[in-house]
């Protein structure tokens, strides 16, 4: 089970294991706001539910930017769309594609994955872009800077605790256009 983390101000952040969550708490550095009702966790010498959301009770100071090579910040930086016909794709159907295929020696890493939707990743196969006769959008490269607007995007989806639904917009939100009132 995971928890989910909110910033000082009420903003998702980040999902930490449960266990991460309970030190955290024990340490004082984060509120209890949600708990599983139904998971207990027993020790010898306490008893407490399972925290879903918890709260930083300070703001966090920013840190430099890393940016972590995983699969929501290569589709970030991929812009969301299929890098060899440019379909923009869900991250449910996002699949990552070593453009050298590992069979031949291809590494996993910023330069050599890509987001493919499903036809394109199978007509790609365990080919090359130049013997599956496909061109790339772009060249992968490691980002120095994500678009803004696809970082974070944390989204309730299902199968995910009902106790996060407050704290999480769904897709709609994320690309629905905003209205000025
Ligand atoms: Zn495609």
């Amino acid at each position: 089970m995971e928890t989910l983390v909110l910033n000082a101000g009420w903003q998702p952040v980040a999902r930490i294991p449960w266990q991460r969550a309970i030190t955290l708490l024990f340490l004082g550095k984060v509120e209890l706001v949600e708990e599983y009702e139904d998971k207990t966790i027993r020790s010898v010498t306490f008893e407490v539910k399972m925290p879903s959301v918890v709260r930083f009770l300070r703001m966090l100071k920013r840190r430099k930017p890393v940016i972590r090579f995983s699969r929501e910040n290569v589709y970030a930086r991929d812009l969301g769309r299929c890098q060899y016909c440019g379909r923009n794709v869900t991250r449910a159907e996002a699949t990552y594609d070593h453009v050298i295929p590992r069979s031949k020696g291809g590494g996993t890493h910023w330069e050599n994955i890509v987001i493919a939707c499903v036809p394109c990743n199978q007509a790609k196969g365990g080919m090359t872009p130049e013997q599956a006769r496909m061109r790339l959008l772009t060249a992968p490269v490691k980002p120095t800077k994500l678009p803004q607007t696809l970082r974070f995007t944390f989204t309730w989806q299902k199968g995910m605790p009902s106790t996060w639904k407050n704290w999480l917009r769904d897709l709609t939100y994320w690309h629905g256009s905003l209205e000025e009132d």
